[in-house]
């Protein structure tokens, strides 16, 4: 398949860009979407010693059916699975979380989406280093890529950019599990097209807590505004922009409540969870 061979060529040439030898240990996170079951799929068939960690979120059929999803992938191409179950781990689901978090703001000023990246991102670096690994990788494509410097553009801070890449950068510290993304380079339509062509079992439809995101408008725009070439262009010319700045490595602290890797004295997801 022509498709096939475009995405594994783009994925090839990513991997090789970033050094990602053959024998790290990577742990795929996975989703239940395409684009997780794409980096799966390819990291697998590359010969590549990769594991699937998959989080329960806990948000009725539609976590159901991501979880079915991604046992049947995992069991179809032989890959060991981790579930982390949001509710048996945390206490509650994702949508509990959020809606207490909420509503100790000032009405809607955390997204949802913005909660559940902090936290999902939280549990991935914990659970990849107590599990042993050296490298998450995700289903970031280039369209997630490219909304992203877009809206740090259109927010003021395009600064947030500088450090984007296939492979998290200036970031050392044992605690702390580098990020990979092999799909930098494919676009999202690329990506559809495929894993209907393979029948991969995937969930189309977006998370129903998708609602009133900056990304969702900003995506919709592009797609409507932007044909596929002209979107490979931009992303190219951001790249060649922001790697025009050097970057500074950031210094890493433990965070007081839990200990994990972070910024500051206190990690988002803990900033998140002691909100009064
Ligand atoms: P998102 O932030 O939902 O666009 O997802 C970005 C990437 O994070 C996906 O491509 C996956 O690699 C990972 N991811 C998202 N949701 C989950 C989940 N529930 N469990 C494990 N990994 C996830
Ligand atoms: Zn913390």
């Amino acid at each position: 398949m022509e498709l096939e061979k475009n995405i594994r060529n783009k994925i090839k040439e990513t991997l090789k860009k970033i050094h990602l030898s053959k024998n790290k240990k990577l742990l795929v996170a996975l989703s239940g979407g395409k684009d997780s079951a794409t980096t799966l799929y390819f990291l697998n068939k590359f010969g590549y010693s990769v594991e699937g960690l998959h989080i329960d979120l806990g948000m009725g059929d539609y976590s159901k059916n991501c979880k079915s999803a991604v046992i049947e992938l995992c069991s179809n191409l032989g890959v060991p699975l981790h579930v982390y179950d949001i509710k048996k781990e945390m206490g509650s689901s994702m949508c509990y979380i959020r809606t207490t978090i909420q509503s100790k703001q000032v009405k809607g000023e955390i997204k949802n989406c913005a909660i559940c990246g902090v936290i999902k991102k939280w549990i991935l670096n914990k659970k990849a280093r107590e599990l042993g690994f050296e490298f998450i990788a995700t289903g970031h494509n280039l369209d997630d890529e490219l909304q992203t410097f877009l809206i740090n553009v259109f927010k003021g801070s395009p600064n947030l950019s500088f450090n984007s890449g296939a492979i998290t950068k200036n970031i050392q510290d044992k605690k702390f599990v580098n990020r990979v993304k092999p799909l930098f380079y494919v676009t999202e339509d690329d990506i559809r097209k495929f894993t209907k062509a393979k029948k991969l079992p995937v969930v189309y439809s977006s998370c129903p807590c998708l609602i009133d995101s900056y990304r969702k408008s900003v995506r919709e725009w592009i797609n409507k505004e932007i044909s596929k070439k002209e979107k490979e262009i931009a992303f190219k010319n951001f790249e060649k922009i922001f790697s025009l700045k050097k970057s500074v490595a950031s210094k890493i602290n433990y965070c007081e409540i839990c200990e994990e890797p972070c910024r500051d004295k206190i990690c988002k997801k803990c900033s998140l969870f002691t909100l009064k």
